[in-house]
């Protein structure tokens, strides 16, 4: 049996840390806006290398935050691709501002910049990258593209925790500010949900720790009509613990990729690419293939567990009926072909030679 993902290896390893920290906070009497974020916010700063770190609920509010603090008008365009995950996608809608598709380039499954210049417009006020399954978008590309047309940058690294760039940055430091998920499955996970957002502008950061607290930096003094979207301090202090280790997961994860890389030749398979020097972190190992549910099926007949991410893409939601009548070719061939093979930091060498066999075995 190769499980997809078991959350409960991931965080055995770390379980005295993980009490330790627990039980810190427990006996702290602080629950909310204490400590243990400010430690969290410091180090997740440091980690990513930005001036500021802003805690927040979850990813999905960080990325809503981050565009309501840029207060762009009502009916302003924001480019996003047309295949990430629906939260993207809902953070532009919640703040009444319009997604605008991109189709991603079908190699990388990221942004293509040529495809992001023909779809700007005069209303178009920002780009939302998503560096899909860990892998880092061109961002050299991007931010070219958004200098010469004054558009904001922003990330969604809630798949990407930790991948360098070429120039060594990481994710989270390439554009104007970026969004975290901690989700427990993320490659930094918390207990629950957990996310944040990094930035180097200052103001920016200020205006965030507001939103995020009822618009308040006093309490009992509201500036702006803002949201209750707290880290609190038993996530932050999981977090804290948890953060020295990422690092060697995302090297742990790197080699199972090379290994699959290596070993699946089955010609009905066709593995991910990246750029010959593209910051990746596999949150995800995604393959395709022309009869994907019959090879989920196959897999799931020899013990491994497998997922799509993501089966419909957003366009063809319910949520989003109105472009029903809109047609990605590229992004519907995408989730109609992909699989998402077993990925993690407790994915071991022989397991993951099992799922190569199975897959060379695939006729
Ligand atoms: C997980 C995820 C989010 C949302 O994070 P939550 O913490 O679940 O709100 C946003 N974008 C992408 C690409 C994700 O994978």
């Amino acid at each position: 049996m190769v499980p997809f993902l078991d959350l409960k290896a991931v965080n055995r390893p770390y379980r005295d840390a993980i009490a330790q920290a627990m039980e810190r906070v427990l006996d702290s009497g602080w629950y909310i806006m204490g400590q243990e974020l400010t430690a969290f916010e410091k180090s997740w700063a440091l980690y990513c290398g930005t001036k500021e770190a802003i805690g927040v609920a979850n990813g999905l509010d960080a990325l809503i935050l981050i565009l309501r603090a840029y207060g762009f008008d009502p009916g302003a365009e924001v480019i996003v691709p047309a295949n990430t995950y629906i939260a993207s996608i809902l953070a532009i809608s919640a703040n009444q501002l319009t997604p605008v598709l991109a189709e991603p380039d079908p190699k990388t499954y990221n942004l293509d910049p040529n495809e992001i210049e023909r779809l700007i417009t005069p209303k178009t006020k920002a780009i939302l990258v998503v560096h899909l399954y860990g892998q880092l978008a061109d961002m050299a590309a991007i931010n070219a593209i958004a200098q010469k047309h004054h558009l904001k940058v922003i990330e969604d690294c809630a798949q990407s925790h930790g991948a360098l760039s070429p120039d060594g940055r990481r994710a989270g430091n390439l554009g104007d500010a970026a969004g975290f998920s901690f989700y427990p499955g993320k490659n930094l996970g918390a207990l629950g949900d957990a996310g944040a957002v990094t930035t180097n502008d200052p103001e920016l950061a200020e205006r965030l720790r507001s939103l995020r607290n009822y618009g308040s930096h006093k309490k009992y003094y509201n500036e702006v009509k803002g949201v209750n979207s707290r880290l609190d301090e038993l996530q932050a202090a999981v977090l804290a613990a948890k953060l020295p280790h990422l690092d060697p997961e995302n090297q742990h994860r790197q080699a199972r990729a090379a290994q699959y890389l290596a070993g699946i030749k089955n010609p009905l398979i066709e593995l991910p690419q990246s750029g010959p020097k593209a910051g990746h972190v596999w949150h995800l190992f995604v393959i395709q293939t022309d009869e994907r549910d019959r090879l989920a099926e196959y897999l799931k007949a020899k013990g491994i567990g497998t997922l799509v991410h993501y089966p419909v893409p957003p366009h063809q939601q319910k949520a989003y009926s109105e472009w029903k009548h809109l047609s990605f070719p590229i992004t519907e061939a995408i989730h109609q072909r992909i699989l998402s093979l077993p990925m993690g930091p407790c994915l071991s060498e022989s397991e993951t030679n099992q799922v190569i066999e199975a897959l060379e075995a695939y006729r």
